[in-house]
């Protein structure tokens, strides 16, 4: 397995990286877009909004239908940590999907979207992560994560300033990309 696994983080987090992939077989992993598979973040950042905040009270849904949110969702680029993550997840016989949160006017430009970048995965529009039901999520959002280990989920966490501190809980794994 060892030739086939990718991970970045601290070593206390690499055995619990290493204990989900053991049992990932058949398991359905949803992944969360924004700021987890593509990163957001930076591209605020360049803007001048600031990421450390969660959520940042200027970032509203509306901003994020505007022209100026649709080109920073536009412009994010893929986390590479993230993608490796993926497809170790499939070579070791998981389902993968994505799921976020996204507005609904979003949903026809990222569908486009997914299947440009993962042709054949399918994308679930929703505010409650949770009734997906999945066995492992890859998720930032500190609201769901919370939600997510409090039904004890797995989840799999993307280091920011505002997610850091989940690294105490057993089925919390963070990683640095
Ligand atoms: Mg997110």
């Amino acid at each position: 397995m060892e030739q086939i696994v990718y991970f970045s983080g601290k070593v206390k987090e690499l055995n619990k990286f290493l204990k989900m992939l053991y049992t990932i077989h058949g398991k359905i992993v949803a992944v969360d877009i924004d700021n987890t598979l593509i990163n957001v973040n930076k591209e605020l950042k360049k803007t001048g909004y600031n990421i450390n905040l969660y959520p940042n009270p200027e970032l509203t849904e509306d901003f994020w239908v505007s022209e100026e949110g649709i080109n920073i969702l536009f412009n994010a680029g893929l986390i590479p940590t993230t993608t490796k993550f993926i497809a170790t997840f499939i070579t070791l016989g998981a389902e993968v999907v994505f799921v976020t949160s996204r507005n609904l006017k979003l949903k026809a430009l990222t569908e486009e979207w997914v299947r440009k970048y993962f042709p054949g995965f399918e994308v679930y529009f929703t505010k409650e992560k949770h009734l997906l039901d999945a066995d492992i999520y890859c998720e930032d959002d500190p609201q769901q994560i919370q939600k997510l280990i409090s039904l004890n989920k797995t989840v799999i966490i993307p280091e920011w300033p505002y997610t850091k501190d989940f690294r105490v809980y057993k089925n919390a794994i963070l990683y640095s990309f």
